[in-house]
């Protein structure tokens, strides 16, 4: 098999297998073959990693915050320096072409561990006035913390929460989605190679009661997931019980709204932008495309004409715009809305059927594909699709469109085009979204908060706000004497 990796599990270090666990294979979504088989963690290994890890934690949080961040940004520096060979692998993993995964994926990753190792000796808590007495504070890490992960961006997300955890001076565990589980195990060894301490971050496989196990662990102090909102609201419950933090990174339906005066050419490529790249499976994606009267006809010319000559194919070339879905189960979802768009009356401009991709015929493609006149009620314009599926919407009004594009229980992101500076930032101001766009779409540089509102989350990635969720404060209050007891 051609990505087997060691072994299913890095633990305390090392690879580790444990054959006692649940077998399951890893798919190359472009030809269906299995490209490893793997072994979901035992219990016995799940209590391995949280002991493992918790005694790393402890000696890494007293070391100076200064070798922390060192340690992250040689591990940056590895990625970079195998940017190619873990491209490929996220490729095999994902499907995702070569052409992205080059730019998005270990990039995106070493980016955040660059970050957060250049910020990590500048995490100080404040000094307060007291008159005469003052108090400090310190942020203190949280422990050990778990990270679970969508099957998406499986080394972007790996990185996204170690990058800040690590930083601030806990450990984690990572588990990747039993879809993608190869590349979180790179991270890891990345990680270790770095001088990262044996345990400090280790990955364990599974599928759902892996998950579960270890957000109901008491040793874990802290829960980062990637996933969809109904995950989210089972492990959100999960963590409660033992009063966990969290960081919920979930799903979402977002709006992007073109105005009559939007730069065309911009519209349209953000519009694919933020519906195509990664066959459309990015969590920010703005599937409801709102498209204000004046411009709708050339928008659509220009949006079919754009779209007809996306290329796909072979994701390992890289002159291949768009490959598979990550599985068959995807696909299949995917048709499913692609029927239900044109049942419910949406007229689809452009895709929705299977392309002949020749070598692949066993993959799981889907042409790239356009709904126009797609009305608020339609299933295709209330559920998130995680497909290439665009639903074009029409619109007159700016206090119409704010109102619509607000009538979601999501609230990931929005993006607005239009050449009006002054209404650009008003619509910004009342859409209910946690990441907005102004004509642009879909970019998530590690130096900018990302998160969402509503059902779409709670807690901030990236950036100094992600610090906010990888520690906790710690107030010591100073008197200077004398002791003004009433007794
Ligand atoms: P899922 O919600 O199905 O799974 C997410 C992860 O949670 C997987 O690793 C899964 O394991 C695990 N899991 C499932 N059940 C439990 C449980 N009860 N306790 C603990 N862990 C559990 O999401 P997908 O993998 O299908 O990813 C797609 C979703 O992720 C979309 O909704 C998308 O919007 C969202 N997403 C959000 C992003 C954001 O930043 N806001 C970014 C990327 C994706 P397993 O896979 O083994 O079942």
């Amino acid at each position: 098999m051609r990505a087997q990796p060691k072994a299913s599990h890095f633990i305390d270090g090392a690879f580790i297998e444990d054959k006692a666990g649940e077998v399951f294979d890893c798919i190359y979504p472009a030809t269906g073959e299995v490209i490893a088989r793997l072994h979901a963690a035992t219990p016995e290994l799940i209590e391995k990693a949280v002991v493992s890890a918790a005694r790393a934690q402890a000696d890494w949080a007293v070391l100076k915050p200064v070798e922390r961040g060192r340690v992250l940004r040689r591990a940056a520096d590895l990625i970079m320096a195998r940017n190619r060979e873990l491209s490929e692998l996220e490729t095999l993993d994902t499907g995702k072409p070569l052409q992205e995964t080059l730019v998005a994926d270990a990039t995106s990753g070493a980016e955040a561990l660059e970050f957060f190792g250049g910020i990590a000796a500048t995490i100080n808590g404040e000094t307060i006035n007291l008159g005469g007495d003052f108090a400090y504070t310190k942020r203190v890490p949280l422990g050990v913390c778990v990270g679970i992960g969508a099957w998406n961006y499986p080394t972007q997300i790996a990185c996204w929460k170690a990058a800040p955890a690590l930083a601030c001076g806990n450990a984690m565990i990572f588990k990747p989605s039993e879809t993608t589980p190869l590349c979180a195990l790179k991270v890891a060894e990345i990680l270790h190679e770095a001088g990262a301490p044996a345990g400090l971050f280790n990955v364990v496989q599974g599928m759902g009661p892996v998950g579960r196990a270890l957000v109901n662990h008491p040793g874990v102090a802290k829960v980062s997931l990637t996933g969809s909102v109904p995950t989210g609201q089972k492990v959100y419950a999960a963590a409660a019980a033992g009063l966990r933090n969290v960081t919920m990174e979930l799903g979402g339906k977002s709006p992007l709204i073109i105005f009559d005066d939007a730069n065309l050419e911009d519209a349209v490529g953000g519009a694919m932008l933020g519906n195509f790249y990664s066959s459309g499976q990015v969590c920010s994606n703005g599937t409801r495309v709102f498209v204000q009267s004046g411009i709708r006809e050339a928008f659509l010319k220009r949006l079919v004409e754009r779209t007809r000559v996306i290329r796909m194919g072979d994701p390992m070339d890289e002159d291949v715009q768009m490959g598979p879905l990550v599985s068959a189960a995807q696909l299949e979802k995917v048709q499913g809305f692609v029927a239900s768009g044109k049942a419910e009356g949406a007229s689809c401009l452009l895709g929705g059927g299977t392309p002949q991709v020749q070598g692949f015929e066993a993959g799981y493609f889907i042409e790239p594909t356009v709904f126009s006149g797609v009305t608020d009620t339609m299933t295709i314009a209330r559920e998130e699709i995680f497909g290439p599926v665009m639903s074009v919407l029409d619109f007159e009004t700016e206090d119409e469109v704010v109102e619509r594009a607000n009538a979601t229980e999501f609230g990931l992101s929005a993006g607005v085009f239009t050449a009006d500076l002054s209404r650009a930032h008003r619509v910004c101001d009342r859409l209910q979204a946690g990441t907005l766009w102004i004509n642009t779409y879909n970019l998530a540089p590690v130096e900018m908060p990302f998160g969402g509102t509503k059902m779409s989350g709670v807690g901030r990635e990236n950036s100094r706000a992600a610090i906010a969720h990888y520690t906790e404060i710690k107030t010591v209050y100073v008197g200077m004497g004398p002791v003004d007891s009433p007794y």
